[in-house]
């Protein structure tokens, strides 16, 4: 058996993992190889990580390396993760603005496909990017910082371009966070209410199993500034304040989740919903989301509601979170403050993968774009038509990597097959 991803629904073709020990070393692996790939941690659910040549792991290029606080930056390794970075920030006064559903995946990793959080006013994690460094098919390293004509293309990079060997990341004075969860939001209430839903939190997130027209939960993730100490709704556009720690799937364990209750914590205890000491979700699952401009959210709730009976069986959970627009040519909020409509499902490809068009043809009208980490159907030519900066990073492509040295079927299929300008 080949290495797996984490959800374990995918083996990658790759025949060896090697971990190289020093720049000198990197360099000289991707001279000798003719086809490589960087493993992130793994959490993607789709192919984009695979290759049939060898598989490089930056898992020991973990450190933050300088936190400069005249420019309100932080540099890291290529192959940290969220979970050490927040650790290593926590021992300083500064955070970053937010954070995935879970601290275990890499930063170069959940830049590469755009990863996000939610917030109405949160871009995408990848918009914290302020510069990066990358190795190119050659080994030569580039440095690409905010401002220069290539960053926007070069940040979201599918892992389409070379290695990520540094990130500079923007960081914020540290916060403190209190989240609280609220139960039974009808799906009604967006109608009128679904800017102040989304915006009266730091961070909110809608959970359903779209079985009754309504939420089952609601999270707040609230951010307290200079040391005011906030309090939870009463009411939450209807739905009521938890009586107990939730976890948004069913039967699953509550401590595996971040603290509730308005319980005042850190930010890096608070921002993410799973704790990094323990499984993320489900850990036996696949998963789907789509991202489309916000003001579509309602009627694409109502859509997928309207397929209810095809999800029940393959559904543990959906989230409904908002994303604010970026200027990253690859990423699906490339200009549009988004919402993203996610779908944790049950471990039968064979049934998601007959589920996926019905879904996708449902929220087409809304221009919905697939989460390039995650599962989707959605044809080529239509994923093509709906990033317009596509052909530009194509250019990209055939300068860092001429010979698709870092390329894999997923990005012949999708990105190299794109017309160039
Ligand atoms: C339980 C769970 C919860 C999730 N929650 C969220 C969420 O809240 N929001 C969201 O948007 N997504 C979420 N995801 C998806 C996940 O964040 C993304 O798929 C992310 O890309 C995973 O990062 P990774 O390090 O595991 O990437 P990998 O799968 O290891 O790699 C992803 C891509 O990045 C490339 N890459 C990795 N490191 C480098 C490097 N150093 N240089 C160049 N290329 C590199 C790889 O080659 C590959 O192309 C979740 C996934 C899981 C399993």
């Amino acid at each position: 058996m080949g290495y797996q991803n984490w959800a374990g629904n995918f083996t990658y073709g790759a025949t060896e993992r090697i971990y190289p020990e020093s720049m000198e070393h990197l360099q000289q692996l991707v001279r000798e190889h003719r086809h490589i790939k960087i493993s992130g941690s793994g959490h993607t659910f789709n192919s984009i990580t695979d290759t049939h040549g060898v598989f490089i792991s930056l898992r020991h290029w973990n450190r933050m390396l300088e936190l400069n606080e005249e420019r309100g930056t932080v540099t890291v390794e290529g192959g940290i993760a969220y979970g050490e970075l927040c650790a290593a920030l926590s021992e300083t006064s500064y955070a970053l603005h937010n954070l995935a559903s879970l601290p275990h995946i890499t930063v170069a990793g959940a830049a590469a496909t755009a990863t996000h959080g939610s917030g109405s006013g949160n871009a995408s994690l990848a918009a914290a990017v302020e510069a990066i460094e990358l190795m190119d098919a050659d080994g030569e390293l580039h440095t690409f910082s905010r401002g220069d004509r290539e960053f926007a293309g070069v940040v979201v990079n599918l892992g389409a371009l070379g290695i990520v060997t540094k990130l500079t990341l923007k960081v914020v004075p540290a916060y403190t966070m209190r989240q609280f969860v609220y139960e039974n939001l009808p799906f009604s209430q967006l109608a009128v209410h679904a800017e102040s839903i989304f915006s009266g939190a730091y961070s909110v997130s809608l959970f359903t199993d779209w079985q009754q027209p309504g939420f089952h939960q609601v999270w707040t993730k609230c951010r307290e500034e200079d040391g005011a100490s906030y309090e939870g709704h009463a009411d939450y556009y209807g739905a009521v304040p938890a009586s107990a720690p939730l976890h948004p799937l069913p039967d699953m364990q509550t401590e595996n989740c971040t603290e509730q209750l308005g319980r005042p914590g850190m930010w890096h205890e608070r921002l993410a919903h799973f704790r990094m000491e323990f499984t993320p979700s489900a850990g036996q699952e696949l998963q789907s989301e789509y991202l489309m401009p916000r003001e579509h959210v309602y009627e694409a709730v109502l859509a997928v509601h309207g397929l209810r009976e095809h999800l029940a069986p393959l559904l543990f959970v959906s989230e409904v979170r908002t994303i604010a627009a970026d200027d990253l040519w690859l990423s699906p909020f490339y200009n549009q403050p988004s919402a993203a409509l996610h779908f944790t499902w049950r471990d039968d490809w064979q049934a998601v993968e007959r589920v996926l068009p019905l879904l996708e043809e449902a929220l087409a009208p809304f221009n919905a774009r697939p989460h390039w980490g995650k599962l989707f159907t959605v044809p080529e030519a239509t994923l093509q038509g709906q990033f317009e900066k596509l052909p530009q990073f194509r250019e990209l492509i055939d300068k860092y990597d001429p010979d698709g040295k870092f390329g894999n079927e997923f990005l012949d299929t999708y990105i190299r097959a794109a017309q160039k300008p």
